[in-house]
């Protein structure tokens, strides 16, 4: 064997993918009982409908690298991501745009007059000085638009005060002064079309390749364990950074994610993909409803039932999965001192979003896994 990776999530397939083609020998191994990592799907055994176990995972890139790399496993629908918002029953069209605008409003303003409109409201805060996630809201839309659509909102998603949180969080959402209400920017974006476990699957297919499931780096009975492969090959480790030194820095804070799921006996629950709730009296964020992710199926899907799911957000604990970076700045301070350990692990190389405590979306897994293979391994 000439590589250990340990996680199958994009970050570490794409590792081992890349390992293989060169004709490397690579094991793979994952405590999970499947592969992909939270980006894993399968078919809901009742209606067939494919349902994103980890949450609803959107792809989207502008990076034409990825881009061309993703496209050697699977094709795309030509899905576009829009996302809603439910404020006091009355339901908007995000992100933030002139749409929205003028429905919070009541009112029927061309673009410069909601920029001014909104500039107005927003003079509190500069959006190049924003110290955090509160100020940048309110210096991009205001505090109005900040508190009906956002606050609340993060507030549940995060339990961490907007003034904690990097102003960055934000910036993922762009605002927009036209009625474009396509949730991403990006030049590409769809769904895998035979679903995201078929791809995954096709980039682990490989004879150079074994995946051990049901496997943990950190369990001293399995043979791929820490003590007994650190410094014998080469380790790409893309679990929690802070686990691996056994939290000698202190635990990094990560948010979870509760799922419930319901098969209900109605063709169309919501009539979208994905509705958010703005207000802090409804306990959950948001509702998926997965048949909406694939328009193309309606021949296979049922047209009596769907599958909902509800999202709730609570910070991590004990054994719960880490989902989310909370990234309080006395995260960074913990942050700088594991990356200065991690420097130290020779032979061990940190990525992924666990491996990093970076929020990365699936095409930057993919890109920065490429780039760790180009750059120090291959
Ligand atoms: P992961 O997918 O987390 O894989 C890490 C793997 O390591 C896991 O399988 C884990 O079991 C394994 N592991 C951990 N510790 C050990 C251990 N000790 N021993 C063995 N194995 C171990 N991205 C998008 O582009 N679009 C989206 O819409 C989107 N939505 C998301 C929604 C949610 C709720 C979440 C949490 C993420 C979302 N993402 C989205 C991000 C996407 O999931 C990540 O980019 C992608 O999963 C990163 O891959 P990774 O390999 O770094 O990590
Ligand atoms: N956000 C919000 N209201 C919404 C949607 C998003 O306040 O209806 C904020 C929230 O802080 C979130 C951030 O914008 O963390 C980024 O949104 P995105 O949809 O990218 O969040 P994700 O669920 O992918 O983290």
């Amino acid at each position: 064997m000439d590589l250990l990776v340990v996680g199958s999530g994009f970050f570490g397939l794409t590792i081992a993918e890349r390992a293989a083609a060169a004709g490397r020998k690579v094991a793979v191994i994952d405590r999970r009982s499947h592969i992909g990592g939270n980006a894993y799907s399968e078919a809901e055994p009742e209606t067939g409908i494919e349902v994103h176990r980890y949450g609803a995972h959107l792809f989207h890139t502008s990076n034409p690298t990825v881009w061309e790399y993703v496209n050697r496993f699977t094709t795309f629908t030509d899905y576009v991501h829009r996302v809603y918002t439910n404020h006091k029953g009355v339901v908007y069209p995000l992100p933030i745009n002139l749409g929205t605008i003028n429905q919070f409003f009541q009112a029927a303003y061309g673009p410069d007059e909601a920029k001014a409109v909104v500039n107005e409201l927003a003079g509190e805060f500069d959006t190049k000085s924003a110290a955090n996630l509160e100020e940048k809201a309110i210096a991009l839309i205001g505090r109005p638009l900040y508190e009906a659509f956002i606050r609340d909102y993060t507030a549940k998603q995060w339990q961490t005060d907007p003034k904690d949180l990097p102003a960055e969080v934000i910036s993922r959402l762009p605002v927009r002064y036209t009625y474009d209400n396509r949730y991403f920017n990006d030049t590409w974006e769809g769904l895998p079309t035979d679903g995201y476990t078929a791809w995954l699957e096709r980039m682990a297919d490989h004879p150079n390749i074994d995946v051990k499931l049901d496997t943990d780096f950190f369990d001293p009975s399995q043979p791929l364990n820490k003590a007994a492969t650190v410094g014998q090959l080469p380790i790409v480790y893309t679990g929690p950074v802070d686990r691996y030194f056994d939290y000698a820095e202190g635990a990094l804070s990560w948010r979870t994610l509760d799922f419930e799921e319901e098969v209900l006996e109605v063709g169309d629950f919501q009539g979208t993909s994905v509705m958010n709730y703005a207000d802090a009296t409804v306990p959950y964020t948001r509702i998926h409803e997965f048949k909406h992710f694939h328009p193309e199926r309606a021949d296979r899907y049922p047209t009596d039932k769907t599958v909902i799911m509800r999202e709730y957000s609570r910070f991590a604990e004990g054994k719960d999965e880490p989902y989310y970076p909370v990234n309080t700045p006395h995260d960074r301070a913990g942050l700088l001192a594991y990356r200065d350990l991690a420097k130290g692990e020779s032979g061990v190389h940190f990525g992924g979003r666990l491996g990093t405590y970076q929020y990365l979306d699936m095409h930057m897994a993919i890109g920065s896994a490429l780039s760790m293979w180009n750059n120090q391994l291959a």
